[in-house]
């Protein structure tokens, strides 16, 4: 099999976009597509700063080493985190593959240790607030992200979420009814005016989680390929995940028109109905934006019998390590 550009042999074949490309031609590629997507949904400008979340997976180094790529172009600064969640071994690999890909690319990162900045794991906070685990990782890493973000200045905060991931959310708070989350899912999530609610961009919107992986894999990227221990695959998402998948290898393309459609019309819709818009207040005690009287955030932390302020200020601290 050939390379449509090239006489290399090619390692990847995109039905929808009907090419077969190299690995040279795939890097070039998926960097034009991350390019255009930036520049179609209005993701940065120049002079911006944004700060790359990285897990230590595959699609997020991807994410890093294409801004890095794009960053002199696009005239922004770049910096990283990483959030070290303390589920064993898992997260110590996850924390020494990120550590690595922002040595690589000499961008300027920042660490934060559950364990450091609260004396506990996420298997301990699960236990000790009896709730599941993923909704207590995304609570803790949403906010985390956010003020990382803010103590560091940037103006953006960029995921490393691909078309399968935003899909797969779409139709879960469609099926789930949940409007507000739903108007949610768009490549760039406005942030509050005073900067304390980060503007959220997702450079990866329209790259497939294939195309990622081999990204990663022929930039010889370090990242981790496991699943997380504590996740259980009955949950509805993987569900639906497997639904796309077999969906989108009978008709290749689907997603990416369901995806246009979600923004075209779809957004447009449940603006014009007034559901896209949350009002936010303070949180009482970290004065970060909130749709409660106290965030979600501290008071997870209040559960677990913690001060949130102590935690907000060994956060701080860990941030200042790098500044
Ligand atoms: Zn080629
Ligand atoms: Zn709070």
């Amino acid at each position: 099999m050939r390379c449509s550009f090239c006489n290399a042999s090619a390692i990847i074949s995109l039905r929808y976009a009907k090419l077969r490309l190299c690995p040279e031609h795939l890097s070039s590629y998926l960097e034009r597509k991350v390019l255009r997507t930036i520049n179609r949904y209005g993701l940065i400008k120049r002079n911006d700063k944004v700060l790359i979340a990285v897990s230590g997976g595959k699609d997020s180094a991807t994410l890093a080493h294409i801004l890095y790529r794009l960053k002199d172009h696009l005239g922004i600064k770049l910096v990283g985190m990483h959030i070290n969640l303390g589920i064993g071994e898992y997260s110590i690999k996850l924390e020494r593959a990120s550590r690595e890909l922002f040595e690589r690319l000499a961008i300027p990162y920042v660490i934060l240790s559950l364990k450091d900045i609260a004396d506990v794991t996420l298997p301990d906070i699960v236990r000790m607030a009896k709730r599941a685990a993923c909704s207590v990782c995304g609570l803790i890493k949403r906010y985390l992200m956010n003020i990382t973000a803010y103590m560091l200045n940037a103006n953006k905060l960029a995921t490393g979420h691909v078309l399968e991931d935003i899909v797969q959310f779409i139709i879960k708070e469609f099926l789930t009814a949940d409007f507000d989350r739903l108007s949610k899912l768009k490549p760039l999530l406005e942030g509050t005016p005073d900067g304390r609610l980060v503007t959220k961009i997702r450079p990866l919107y329209e790259v497939r989680e294939k195309e990622s992986l081999t990204y990663a894999i022929v930039n010889n990227l370090p990242f981790v390929y496991d699943t997380c221990p504590l996740i259980d695959e009955r949950m509805m998402v993987f569900k639906i995940r497997r639904l796309i998948d077999n969906l989108e290898l009978e008709h290749p393309g689907l997603s990416i028109y369901f995806l246009r459609k979600y923004n075209s019309s779809f957004i447009k819709y449940l603006e014009n109905l007034g559901m896209n818009k949350t009002k936010f207040s303070t949180c009482n005690i970290c004065g970060m934006p909130s749709t409660s009287h106290t965030c979600g955030f501290c008071r997870l932390i209040l559960r677990i019998g913690k001060d949130p302020l102590d935690v907000l200020a060994r956060v701080r601290s860990q941030i200042e390590t790098m500044t």
